[in-house]
């Protein structure tokens, strides 16, 4: 198999998949209003892939020679991860937009169980086997590949006591073909995916009753007895003039179900192992969380320009006071952009043989790209003025009856027409104030972990013991003293 186009990739979506939104059964899911949009979106990535001023920094052979999407290689040196750095860019750059569950971020999830592969062997030997298949099967078919880690998890407190886990998907029946399962996932981008790495959510994998529920594979997003339920489009009718960026971007979040949905055994990656489960809630995003902070940098970068486009058009970037906040937007984009450079210049081998990219300085990187988001969105917000909430749209302004009195109020100095004028507004819109721009908000907050994991996971990955020696050797402390005390990771 060689590179898929992108008309290869809309067909290969009409699998008879059972996608169900705004009421209605979806048929031909690449044609649906609701998905047309972000389906041309990935197609046209796919097709990147067969352009040559491309070829570069998009695709790469494998060791026999096939070509594949860049995104795609495990990652062995430094410069492979440059190399995801440049693929990333160079999509976001040809598409104009951000998207994040396009299949580069979320390859990095199977990366991880990749580098289980020891301890996987002495678990069963065909679960090493059947990852290491897996992510060279994806590379080579091209499959544009989700992940699926948060199930609908009800009483919370039921859960974390270890009672109550029976709405967690969980392995209902082996058989000779492979297991059967029940549960559900939440997952963005499924209704229009191949395949989903399918693994444990966040709980308590240390108790016994929660083995049923510790299962690991992939699954085909047409199988069948799998529906995807999918939540209100955010932009379907809305004139692309006005909504530059929901009327393509909007990346559809589906609830999964699994009603008795057969992975064969070839697709699973681990079943009944608490020790897998705590292994992968642990690193699941080791490699991924690269790629989604490179999408928050793109988003820092875009918060950043409309802004300042906004006060040159206005004449206020005189003024010290603007200033001032336009670097609190440079200085929250060049911290991403540290944290990111840094993660690569300090990246570290895994142990499965590839290489990391700096987990602390990533994880740090994340929380910091993330916690910041609102409060930046917000100050460009604040920049950009009122007129991004009152400005009429593009059909009331073309009216020729009112063409003086739009000319008069929405004409600037520098070349900026009406028609400029109001689309910067209608992109600044759509980037903070509607539908999308909201959603977009509880997207970063939820999307990769919520707030408590990600902290913990900037805890787990700092190395504590250095700052502690340091403080206990400068303040004359007994060194003895401290075991008791010290904070076990
Ligand atoms: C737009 C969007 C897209 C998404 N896409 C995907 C996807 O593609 N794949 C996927 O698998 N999931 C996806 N998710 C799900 C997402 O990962 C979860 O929403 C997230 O993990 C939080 O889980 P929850 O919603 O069940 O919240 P809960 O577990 O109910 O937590 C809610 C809040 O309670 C508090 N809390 C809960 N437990 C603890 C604790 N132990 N310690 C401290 N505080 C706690 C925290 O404040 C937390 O934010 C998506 C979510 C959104 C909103």
């Amino acid at each position: 198999m060689a590179l898929m186009t992108g008309k290869e990739y809309k067909e290969s979506l009409n699998d008879g998949r059972e996608v169900y939104i705004n009421g209605e059964r979806v048929k031909n899911i690449a044609e649906h209003p609701a998905f047309q949009p972000i389906i041309e979106t990935k197609a046209r990535m796919y097709d990147m892939n067969h352009e040559a001023r491309y070829a570069e920094a998009c695709t790469t052979k494998l060791e026999d020679g096939e070509t594949i999407c860049r995104a795609f290689k495990l990652p062995k040196t430094k410069e492979d991860l440059t190399a995801i750095r440049t693929y990333v860019d160079t999509v976001l750059d040809d598409l104009g937009g951000v998207v994040y569950r396009v299949g580069d971020e979320t390859i990095g999830e199977m990366w991880s169980l990749y580098d289980a592969q020891d301890r996987l062997n002495e678990i069963d030997p065909t679960y090493a086997e059947n990852i290491k298949n897996h992510v060279d099967r994806i590379a080579r078919l091209d499959l544009f590949h989700v992940s699926a880690n948060t199930d609908p998890k009800g009483d919370r407190s039921k859960l974390f006591e270890g009672k109550a886990a029976g709405t967690l998907l969980h392995v209902v029946e082996e058989n000779d073909k492979g297991i059967v399962v029940r549960g559900a996932k939440f997952e963005t981008a499924a209704a229009y995916a191949h395949q989903a790495f399918v693994k444990p959510t966040i709980s308590n994998w240390t108790d016994q009753s929660m083995t049923p529920y510790a299962c690991g594979f992939i699954a085909d997003m047409g199988a069948p007895g799998l529906k995807h339920i999918c939540r209100t489009p955010l932009s379907t009718g809305k004139n692309p003039v006005d909504y530059p960026l929901s009327t393509r971007f909007d990346e559809i979040d589906t609830l999964l179900v699994f009603d008795d949905v057969l992975i064969p055994w070839e697709n699973v990656l681990f079943h009944g192992n608490l020790e897998s489960a705590q292994y992968i809630r642990k690193t699941v995003h080791r490699y991924s969380a690269f790629n989604y902070v490179l999408r928050l940098q793109r988003r820092a970068d875009f918060l950043l320009g409309t802004a300042l486009l906004n006060v040159e058009q206005t004449g206020l970037t005189k003024l010290p006071a603007v200033q001032e906040k336009i670097s609190q937007l440079i200085c929250y984009r060049e911290t991403i952009n540290a944290h990111l450079t840094a993660a690569v210049a300090d990246a570290q081998k895994s142990a499965g043989g590839l290489m990391m990219p700096n987990q602390s300085l990533l994880y740090t990187g994340r929380l910091y790209a993330l916690t910041n988001f609102p409060k930046m969105a917000h100050l460009c917000r604040e920049l950009v003025g009122g007129q991004l909430a009152v400005t009429p749209d593009s059909a009331t302004i073309a009216d020729p009856q009112i063409k003086e009195y739009i000319d008069k109020y929405y004409t600037l100095d520098g070349g900026w027409t009406p028609e400029k004028r109001t689309k910067l507004l209608y992109f600044a819109r759509d980037l903070l104030n509607s539908a999308y721009g909201g959603h977009q908000i509880t997207f970063e907050l939820f999307a990769q972990a919520p707030p408590f994991a990600q902290y913990m996971a900037a805890f787990n990955h700092f190395d504590l013991n250095p700052v502690r020696d340091m403080v206990t050797k400068a303040a004359h402390l007994e060194t003895d003293t401290k075991a008791d005390f010290a904070l076990q990771k």
